[in-house]
C-alpha cells in the first residue's frame, strides 16, 4: 500500500507524515486508527506488542535481524505478574522454577534473606523467547507506509559504561544478589543441576575473561565454570525515540529486576495507544507511567559505583525498608497501567 493509506473509520491520512509528526511531537490527536504496524525486534517487547495489536484487530509484522532461538544475556528472573501475563497471553505450559526468597550479599558477606510476598520465576531466556516466537501468528506484511516501532533492545553502540554477562555456576537455593565495587551479580536457581549467574560490570574494570573471574572471586567470593557469554555496552537511561518499546525506550538498572516487566508493560501501553489512535501521546504517557522506574534507575546507577554506595546497604538489609521501596516503586506505574491495559 503506497501513498495515502486507508484508515479505519474511512479517514485518509498519510502515515509517513504522521510518523514525522510523532517524532517531532507536533502531532495532534485524531479520530483514526492505523491498520499496519512494522515492529523491528522480536524480543519480549516486540512479541508482546505484536500480540496485543492482534488482540485489538490491528495487523503488524515482526522483523528481527537474527533467527530464533537466539542467545540473550539475561538473569531470566520475572516478577510474578509478568509471568502470569506471559503464561496466559502466549499459552506457555513449560515448567518454570519458582523463587520464594532472596538473599543479599555485600562484598562476599551475606547481609539479609527476605522471603518474597509472591514468588518470582526463573525461566531461560533462550526457551522463553523461542516459545513466544513460536506462538506468533506471523503476518508477512511489508507495507512501506507502516507505522514503525523500535523494539530492537539496547541500542547498538550505546556507548554505555556497563557490560552484561551470564554463565552457569554451582546450584543455589534461592535468588542471590551479590553487590561489589563496579559489579552486581544475580544468581538464580533453575530446573537443572546448575544455577544461572548473570552480572553487570563496569567496562573499565576488566580486559578479559580472566580479569572477570578474578574480580568475581576477590570482590564477591564467587566462582563459575564453563563459558561466559557477554553483551554489548549498556547505558542505563531513557531514549528520545517516541515509538520505541522495551530496552529501546528505557533501560533500567538490573538491580531493580524490571527489564522484562518494562518490556511487557511498555508494549501493552503502546498497543493501547495505537488502537485508540493516540500513538502521539505514547511518549508522554510512558514518561509519566514509568517515571519512578526511570528516576530510581538513574539514582541507583549514579550511586552504585560512587563513594556513597554504602547508602544502598540498609535498603537491602532491612526487610521493611526493602519492601517499602519495592511497593513505592511499583505503585504509580501499576495504577495507571491497570487502567490503560
Ligand atoms: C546481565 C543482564 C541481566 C538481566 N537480568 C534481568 C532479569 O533477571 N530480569 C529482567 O526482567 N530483566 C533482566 N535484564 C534486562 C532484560 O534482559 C531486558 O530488559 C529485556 O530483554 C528487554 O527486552 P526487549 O524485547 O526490549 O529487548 P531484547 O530482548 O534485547 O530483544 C531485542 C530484539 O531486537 C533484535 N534486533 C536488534 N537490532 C535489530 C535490528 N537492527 N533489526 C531487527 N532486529 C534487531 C535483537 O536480535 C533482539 O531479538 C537483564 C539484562 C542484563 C544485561
Amino acid at each position: 500500500m503506497m501513498g495515502n493509506v486507508s484508515l479505519r473509520g474511512g479517514v485518509q491520512r498519510r502515515r509517513s507524515n504522521l510518523c514525522a509528526e510523532i517524532a517531532s511531537g507536533t502531532a495532534s490527536p485524531r479520530n483514526d486508527t492505523y491498520i499496519n504496524v512494522r515492529i523491528e525486534g522480536a524480543g519480549i517487547a516486540g512479541q508482546v506488542l505484536h500480540r496485543e495489536l492482534e488482540k485489538r484487530g490491528i495487523a503488524s509484522s515482526l522483523h528481527d535481524r537474527v533467527s530464533f532461538p537466539r542467545e540473550k544475556v539475561c538473569g531470566g528472573v520475572l516478577q510474578w505478574d509478568s509471568w502470569q501475563y506471559l503464561k496466559a497471553a502466549f499459552q506457555i505450559s513449560e515448567p518454570v522454577r519458582l523463587i520464594h526468597s532472596v538473599s543479599h550479599f555485600w562484598r562476599g558477606k551475606k547481609i539479609s534473606n527476605h522471603s518474597l510476598p509472591e514468588p518470582m520465576v526463573y525461566i531461560s531466556r533462550w526457551a522463553l523467547d523461542e516459545t513466544l516466537y513460536s506462538r506468533q501468528r506471523s503476518s508477512s506484511l511489508n507495507d512501506p507506509d507502516s507505522l514503525r516501532v523500535n523494539a530492537k533492545g539496547i541500542p547498538v553502540g550505546a556507548g554505555g559504561e556497563w557490560i552484561g554477562f551470564q554463565a552457569a555456576c554451582d546450584p543455589v537455593q534461592d535468588l542471590e544478589m551479590h553487590y561489589g565495587r563496579g559489579i552486581c551479580v544475580g544468581i538464580s536457581p533453575t530446573l537443572g543441576p546448575e544455577a544461572h549467574l548473570a552480572f553487570i560490570v563496569k567496562r573499565e574494570r576488566f580486559r578479559n575473561a580472566e580479569d572477570l573471574k578474578k574480580i568475581l572471586w576477590e570482590e564477591l567470593r564467587l566462582k563459575f565454570d564453563g563459558p561466559l557469554k557477554g553483551t554489548g555496552r549498556i547505558h542505563y537511561g531513557y531514549s528520545r525515540e517516541s515509538l520505541a518499546v522495551g530496552d529501546a525506550k528505557m533501560v533500567t538498572f538490573p538491580f531493580l529486576g524490571l527489564g522484562m516487566k518494562h518490556a511487557i508493560f511498555s508494549a501493552r501501553l503502546l498497543a493501547e495507544k495505537i488502537s485508540t489512535d493516540e500513538a502521539q501521546v505514547y511518549d508522554r504517557t510512558h514518561r509519566h507511567v514509568f517515571r519512578r522506574w526511570r528516576l530510581f534507575s538513574a539514582f541507583i546507577g549514579a550511586i552504585y559505583d560512587s563513594p556513597f554506595q554504602f547508602l544502598l546497604r540498609p535498603l537491602i538489609r532491612n526487610r521493611a525498608l526493602f519492601f517499602w521501596m519495592y511497593r513505592w516503586l511499583h505503585r504509580d506505574g501499576f495504577g495507571v497501567l491497570n487502567v490503560l491495559c
